[in-house]
Order: structure tokens, then C-alpha cells, then sequence
């Protein structure tokens, strides 16, 4: 933690603080929801590959439970912290809420680099792992999904090892699992979807023309990737692609599906040494402040700081990753004029698609890919409209307008189930 990177969990209750200063909320329900409601923190051994044992942390943060039950990925990264799934659960609860699904908040992560580690040790400290918050999980209490470092394969794991432990198969336990064994349709390109999706209505919003949009995408993972592809097939130029290895840049515009299955075949899953005609290398600092109408962060926490923000030449920002400006560069942005359409409404598309997948492992009934994207795509403009229109009338910033709207959701329930006993 530094000034530029000041605590991700003082962070997300000074956005939470604001909200509820302009909604007045009652000090008990306040109280309440600047904090988690339950954490699990672990310390587990995994046998190696070499014949050694290491010991593992990892933690389940439920923020909240009064919608419903808690949701949220889980993510390997060595910089998990206590503080950041505190963070990231309590964010979850904002978005469930915003996009008005029946969940609370959830995180989970592990202290680990899984790039550093065999396919056989990932599967052994999944299942461990999962056997260790077991005890919180389940498709009406709490619904692991993947985040950073997690894809389906793990949660295929995870399904596998609850349904060992209860006996019969729970396909609802976890979402973003393979197709095969009840994924959803369109999960996989949901959240980048999701921030297509609301390029496509600020564009709609501001008379502008998709074609004309220059479009900059910091992280080419899951979430950058997709986004960066489907806002290139609606015909948006991506002048700019940035991932672990560095930045690539062309004005006139990346061969976004190139790069794709450039980084897909390199073991690293990066755009390491890829090339072609036009295209130039830039740093990530670099990246973030190309000229161009459209910059979506999609990879890390905290990389729109006080520093950059006045040099940031982008009209809009969608957000992607999770808590990707600190609240310093919030303010200046506004105050510049950019318009930022916040995490907890542009990457809501992942846990939209995920309540689906949800549904339809309860139901036992599967939908087609075309019902799950119109699905997802009326949830989204619906919400984006809400806060869109809030934010035009109070004359506030997106972002909150979007805490004003998920806040009292969620104190509402608090408020008519009351607190037991
Ligand atoms: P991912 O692991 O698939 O991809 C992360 C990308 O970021 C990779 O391309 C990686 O190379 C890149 N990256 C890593 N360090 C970087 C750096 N220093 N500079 C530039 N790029 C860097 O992860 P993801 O699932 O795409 O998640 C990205 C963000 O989106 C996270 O903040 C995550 O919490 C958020 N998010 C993900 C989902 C989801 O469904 N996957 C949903 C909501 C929010």
C-alpha cells in the first residue's frame, strides 16, 4: 500500500461511505454494510510434484447475504490479500444489486502464482482449497465462479470435489464450468460482452458512430480479449492492445483476432514478441495515455492513479477490471470531463451470465446461446439506463449514480428483513 495504491478496502468503503452519506442511511444498516459479514481464511498443504509439501493461504469473504445467496469468483494471484477479496466481495454485492440479480457478494482467492505451477498441483490445491470453504458453499448459500488465474477447468474441479463430498452431482455450486458438465451457453465471452455492450449505449448516448470509435484496451485476457474482439467485429478500431508482456499500438488499427491466436498458442498466453506491419511496442503506462475515444483497463486493480489521470486522453472509460481508478483520479477525471462507466455496471455481464447458468443447472433445463446473449444484453441496458438517467438528473458522476442504486437495494433488504433476532 502506497499513496499511488492506497488500501483497496479503505478504498471501496470510501465509495460505499459516499453513497451512504447522500442516501442518509440508517447508522445500523450502515454499519452492517461497510463491512464483511463473513470470512474464512485458510492455511492448507498441497503435495508437490517433487515429493515436497507447501502450505497454501487462501480466503472466502461473504460481504453480503440479504438478497440472497453470496456470489463471486475466486482468483489466484500472489498478491492476494485479505484486504483485496474484502474489497472484491463487497463490490460484488454493488453489482448484483445494480443489475437486480437475487445475490449478495462473494470473493475468494489464494496466494499463488498458477503459472508457476503443474496442471496436477493446480488440480490438487483446487480441490483442497475447495474442501477447506466447503463448509460455506453451495448453490442456495455461496457460488464460486472464476476470476484472475481461474478458468472453467478449475471450476470443474471444484463441482467435482463438492459432488464427491455430497454424493450426487451439484452443478449449481459453482458457475463458469465447462459446457459439457452444465456451463451456460456464453458464459465464457460474458463479461467482455457485457463492456461491448455499454460501448455500444454510451456510443448510442453521445451520437457517435461505432466505426468512428479508436478503441485502447489494457489486459487481453479473458475480459480485454473478448471485448477488444466483438467491439472490432461491430467495426470499432483498437488502436492500442496492452497485456503482462507490454503494449502494441497502430493507428490504423490491431488485427485484434490475429493477436488472439497469436497469444493463444504461446505457452505464456501472452502477446510476447508478436509483430506485424504498422505495429509498434509501448509500455503499459504508455498505453493507458494514447489519444483515442474509447480506454477500457481490463486487467489489475489501482492503474488510473492521481499521476496518470491528467494525462489520460480518452474520452470514456469503461471499466472492465474491478477497481481499476482510485477514487484521486476519479475526481480528476470528472472534473476533466471523462466519462467513466464504473466496474460494478461494465463488468457486470460475468455475473449476469453466471445467475443464468445458475438457473439453469437448478432447472435442469439449458438455454440457447442466442436467449442467453439477449438476456444478458436487456439486463444490461436496463441497468445502464437507470443509472444513466439518475446520474443526468442529480447531476452526479455514473459511478454514483450506480452506488445510489445498488446502496439502497441491498439496505432496503436489510431494512425489511431486519436484523435478527
Ligand atoms: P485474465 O487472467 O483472463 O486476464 C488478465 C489479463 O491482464 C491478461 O491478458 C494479462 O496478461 C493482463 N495483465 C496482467 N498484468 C498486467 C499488467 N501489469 N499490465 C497489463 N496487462 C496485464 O483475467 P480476466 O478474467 O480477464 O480479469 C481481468 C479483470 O476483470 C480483473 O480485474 C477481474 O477481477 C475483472 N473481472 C473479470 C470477470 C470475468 O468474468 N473474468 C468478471 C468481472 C470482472
Amino acid at each position: 500500500m502506497t499513496s499511488e495504491h492506497p488500501n483497496i478496502f479503505a478504498i471501496a468503503q470510501q465509495q460505499f461511505d459516499l453513497a451512504a452519506d447522500l442516501l442518509d442511511l440508517a447508522p445500523g444498516i450502515r454499519a452492517m454494510l461497510r463491512v464483511p459479514q463473513r470470512e474464512l481464511s485458510v492455511n492448507f498443504p498441497v503435495k508437490m510434484d517433487d515429493g515436497s509439501t507447501r502450505i497454501f493461504t487462501g480466503y472466502r469473504v461473504q460481504h453480503n447475504l440479504s438478497r440472497g445467496p453470496s456470489k463471486g469468483g475466486i482468483r489466484y494471484h500472489p498478491s492476494v490479500d485479505i484486504d483485496e477479496v474484502r474489497a472484491l466481495a463487497m463490490w460484488m454485492t454493488w453489482k448484483c444489486a445494480l443489475v437486480n440479480i437475487p445475490y449478495g457478494g462473494a470473493k475468494g482467492g489464494v496466494i499463488v502464482n498458477p503459472h508457476l505451477l503443474s496442471q496436477t498441483e493446480l488440480e490438487r490445491l483446487t480441490r483442497r482449497f475447495a474442501t477447506e470453504i466447503s463448509i460455506l458453499l453451495g448453490p442456495e448459500k455461496d457460488i464460486p465462479a472464476p476470476d484472475m488465474g481461474t478458468n472453467a477447468q478449475m471450476m470443474a474441479w471444484i463441482m467435482d470435489t463438492i459432488s464427491m463430498h455430497r454424493g450426487y452431482t451439484v452443478p449449481a455450486v459453482v458457475t463458469g464450468k465447462p459446457v459439457i458438465i452444465g456451463g451456460s451457453l456464453g458464459r465464457v465471452d460474458a463479461t467482455g460482452r457485457g463492456v461491448m455492450l455499454m460501448v455500444r449505449e454510451v456510443a448510442r448516448r453521445t451520437g457517435r458512430h461505432l466505426g468512428d470509435l479508436r478503441v485502447v484496451v489494457q489486459g487481453f485476457g479473458n475480459v480485454g480479449g473478448t471485448a477488444a474482439l466483438l467491439l472490432n467485429q461491430l467495426g470499432c478500431r483498437v488502436i492500442g492492445i496492452a497485456d503482462a508482456s507490454g503494449g502494441y499500438t497502430c493507428p490504423q488499427g490491431l488485427d485484434v483476432a490475429a493477436m488472439r491466436t497469436f497469444s493463444d498458442q504461446q505457452p505464456s498466453h501472452t502477446l510476447d514478441d508478436y509483430s506485424a506491419p504498422g505495429v509498434d511496442r509501448i509500455t503499459n503506462a504508455e498505453l493507458l495515455e494514447l489519444d483515442c475515444d474509447v480506454l477500457i483497463p481490463a486487467a489489475l486493480e489501482q492503474q488510473i492513479t492521481a499521476t496518470n489521470a491528467p494525462h489520460i486522453r480518452a474520452a470514456v472509460i469503461v471499466e472492465g477490471a474491478n477497481g481499476p481508478t482510485t477514487p484521486d483520479a476519479d475526481q480528476i477525471l470528472m472534473e476533466r470531463g471523462i466519462l467513466v462507466v464504473p466496474d460494478i455496471l461494465a463488468n457486470a455481464g460475468g455475473v449476469i451470465v453466471s445467475y443464468f447458468e445458475w438457473v439453469q443447472g437448478l432447472q435442469e433445463f439449458f438455454w440457447e446461446e442466442r436467449d442467453v446473449n439477449d438476456r444478458l444484453d436487456r439486463i444490461m441496458v436496463a441497468a445502464f439506463e437507470h443509472v444513466w438517467h439518475l446520474a443526468h438528473t442529480r447531476n452526479i458522476s455514473l459511478r454514483v449514480a450506480a452506488y445510489l442504486l445498488a446502496v439502497q437495494r441491498v439496505a432496503e433488504a436489510e431494512a425489511v428483513r431486519g436484523f435478527y433476532p
